[in-house]
């Protein structure tokens, strides 16, 4: 199915329980709160959860993406060709205008989308056919691999070898489907155009040829190894980059190392969940790391110079001011994920520790800093204390 039809069709925002106004964050928390719930992780087992968790995936993969998003609201204003400024753009090779009048081919509407398909609906025929079953090139299938990899490869890349079982092109006959020593051969029935004509008045409809399903040439001598369908199931080995400052759950797409495509389509792409494990210090935020890191009220209130850890397995001082409010997050310049581009930042943030227990001259000076206190933290809620 084109990815325009699919996004005519689909409503991604309903998909994640968003209105079409969303902001990216609010899509994203969204995306992110269904995608915990549906998690195959969470509910192994449960393929609708899956199917669910697939759907949400597809759904944010194109409006959690600013510049799809537009293109995705354009193609559900305008209709799958973006507008209708151009639909002879989506007319076949064949198609067109044929002599006995306006010609339409059904390739049209099995075909790439756009108008073909509009038309397909108003005439009540056209996409019974499917999209594995159209004639003519075919881009190959998008795969899902998932990837799990310790946190320091996630903060630093990592290019991988992944094994996958998928459907190759056949390495016996090369994707022609014909056995060694033979060739495919031109349909005779169709002269090799893939469509035959069928003269009904002023209009003339093609349909795909029936010998040759439309690919215009015929494999006498099958290969023995795919049976002539070029293409077989085995295990491949498919390198891949993963970007460094991946988040665990987070879907990376490699384009064309998906599927091979059928009749010279293109290949489809590869989906990689990364599943990172978690770091007991660190966190990732994109090109930044996160940490939190307890301070004592004295430090907080005082200021002091605090030793904060890094991922590198080094260290650095932070200089923490008089007055520090507890929660506030300082940023330590660089020392996040490194990437082409810059280094992303570590982000601290300091939370002021509470003892659970006191020593009785611990106690002794917090009892006397409570009484030397002049000042209420509650003056502004306007009550008296009791
Ligand atoms: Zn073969
Ligand atoms: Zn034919």
């Amino acid at each position: 199915m084109s990815a325009q039809r699919e996004w005519f069709e689909k409503d991604y925002y309903k998909v994640l329980g968003v209105s079409d106004t969303a902001t990216q964050k609010e899509i994203t928390r969204a995306y992110r709160k269904l995608a915990r719930e549906n998690h195959p992780d969470a509910k192994p087992g449960d393929t609708a959860a899956e199917e669910r968790f697939k759907e949400i995936s597809a759904a944010y993969d194109v409006v959690g993406d600013a510049d799809k998003r537009k293109e995705y609201d354009e193609v559900r204003t305008l209709g799958p060709m973006g507008g209708f400024g151009g639909p002879m753009a989506g007319a076949p090779p064949g198609g067109g205008f044929g002599p006995g009048g306006f010609s339409f081919s059904t390739e049209d509407f099995a075909g790439g989308g756009g108008f073909g398909d509009i038309l397909g609906n108003l005439f009540g025929r056209g996409r019974n056919a499917g999209p594995s079953r159209g004639t003519g090139p075919q881009r190959g299938a998008d795969l899902e691999a998932e990837l799990s990899m310790d946190f320091e490869d996630a903060v630093r890349g990592i290019t991988t070898t992944l094994h996958l079982t998928s459907e190759a092109t056949c390495h016996v006959c090369k994707g022609s489907g014909a056995e060694a020593g033979s060739a495919p051969i031109v349909c005779p029935t169709c002269a090799g155009r893939g469509v035959i004509d069928d003269n009904q008045g002023m209009f003339s409809l093609s349909r795909p040829c029936p010998q040759c399903a439309g690919r215009g040439t015929i494999v006498e001598d099958p290969c023995h190894n795919c049976h002539g369908s070029g293409v077989e199931r085995r295990p491949r080995e498919v390198k891949v980059r993963i970007p460094a400052g991946v988040t665990d759950g987070q879907r990376i797409r490699l384009k064309g190392r998906g599927g091979p495509g059928r009749n010279g389509g293109p290949p489809g792409d590869l989906y990689v969940t990364c599943r990172v494990e978690p770091n007991a210090l660190f966190g990732i935020d994109g090109k930044n790391l996160t940490i939190t890191v307890p301070v004592t009220f004295a430090e907080a209130t005082l200021g002091a110079d605090i030793a904060v850890p890094t991922v590198d397995d080094g260290k650095v001082t932070l200089r923490l001011p008089a007055g520090t409010r507890n929660g506030r997050t300082f940023r330590v310049k660089g020392r996040g994920v490194a990437g082409p581009k810059g280094n992303g930042d570590l982000l601290v943030t300091v939370e002021v520790a509470v003892p659970a227990k006191v020593s009785a001259a611990e106690r002794k000076a917090i009892e006397a800093l409570a009484a030397a206190s002049t000042e209420s933290p509650r003056a502004h809620l306007g009550v008296e204390e009791t």
